[in-house]
């Protein structure tokens, strides 16, 4: 599933993938596991969009697991859901977070960063980019980014970070905006929670210092798609164009 220490990930997996529980992708349940049998992986990752108001996670894991089994190759499941403030608080159902890495819940909250987690609630990028325009540091709001994504991962019994500093070039920042020190706290709470931590195909994020720094400190960093269709499953032509660390 993963890669050892100071590797990056191993590309026979795909943690994140969507269907059609999400409104905005296109492929079922049943095609994208077909589609990871016919790339040869051996983890699927199950994914799909939840919000506080969402009811159809019940449904979504029976569907899940009512698929047929595949030797050699396991079928994981997860919601992806915002981090709404900088308090690192959790745009899903409660009783869906209560219940992550129990039986009848979810095996993973895959954490985005879809908005800015401000300190009075979600930021969309253009007003995060006017808040930083009219004096917020950036080494301020990228600590604030990075603790309420601590924050959210101390808040759930088994976290994922789904494609890690994408909002970065939306607010105008790139990564070197992100200090080793602060790298190197989400590393050390990521791998005290046992959180896993997204290579993300779609976004093409983390780059290769942060990887390589979690790499290092043996953070557990996975592979993931972001999969809106089956054709996506298991591709990883930028992944691949990087290498493994
Ligand atoms: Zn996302
Ligand atoms: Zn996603």
């Amino acid at each position: 599933m993963s890669g050892g220490r100071g590797r990056g990930p191993v590309l026979d997996g795909d943690h994140h993938v969507h269907s059609t529980f999400s409104d905005d992708a296109v492929s079922s349940p049943q095609e994208n596991l077909d589609a990871a049998v016919r790339a040869g992986l051996a983890t699927i990752r199950m994914v799909d969009h939840v919000r506080t108001t969402t009811t159809y996670v019940p449904d979504f894991l029976a569907v899940v697991r009512a698929l047929p089994a595949h030797d050699g190759l396991t079928v994981l499941t997860g919601v992806e859901a915002k981090i709404l403030d900088a308090a690192g608080a959790i745009d899903a159902p409660p009783e869906v977070l209560a219940a992550v890495g129990t039986p009848a819940g979810v095996d993973r909250v895959l954490l985005a960063d879809h908005q800015f987690p401000g300190p009075d609630g979600p930021w969309s990028p253009r007003v995060t980019t006017e808040r930083i325009a009219a004096g917020l540091a950036p080494g301020d709001a990228v600590e604030m980014l990075v603790l309420a994504t601590i924050r959210a991962m101390r808040s759930v019994a088994r976290a994922q970070v789904a494609h890690p500093f994408s909002l970065l070039p939306k607010i105008g920042l790139t990564e070197d905006d992100v200090s080793d020190e602060l790298l190197d706290a989400l590393g050390a709470a990521a791998i005290e929670t046992g959180t896993t931590v997204e290579v993300n195909e779609k976004w093409t994020c983390p780059g290769e210092r942060v990887r390589g720094r979690w790499a290092a400190a043996g953070v557990e960093l996975v592979a993931a798609s972001d999969a809106h269709h089956e054709s996506d499953v298991g591709a990883y032509p930028w992944l691949r164009s990087v290498g493994r660390s």
